[in-house]
């Protein structure tokens, strides 16, 4: 980065990348100038994102493969209709 008040190269300073995006810090060592320069998203930050799409889509292929495991098929009750009447039969005694 060239000093934008004498024009000599500034030395990078550091990096900071606290807010998600990459801020390279500049020190001008010919007239003690300071400034910075956004480099664009941090690493980080685009991994992080990067993440969160792949666990979104993994959950929601998740609930796709799970779809047919959380309805089972209705079964019916396996009582018969003889011992259904057997049952009405002893609440009649
Ligand atoms: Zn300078």
């Amino acid at each position: 980065m060239i000093c934008t008040k004498c024009g000599a190269l500034m030395d990078q300073t550091g990096k900071n990348t606290m807010t998600g995006r990459v801020i390279r810090e500049y020190l001008c060592r010919n007239c003690g100038h300071t400034d910075w320069e956004d480099d664009g998203v941090a690493l980080w930050k685009v991994l992080h994102d990067a993440r969160e799409e792949d666990e979104a889509e993994a959950a929601a292929q998740a609930a796709t493969n799970a779809a047919p495991e959380a309805t089972p098929p209705s079964q019916k009750p396996r009582t018969s209709l003889w011992q259904h009447l057997a049952r009405l039969f002893r609440k009649e005694k």
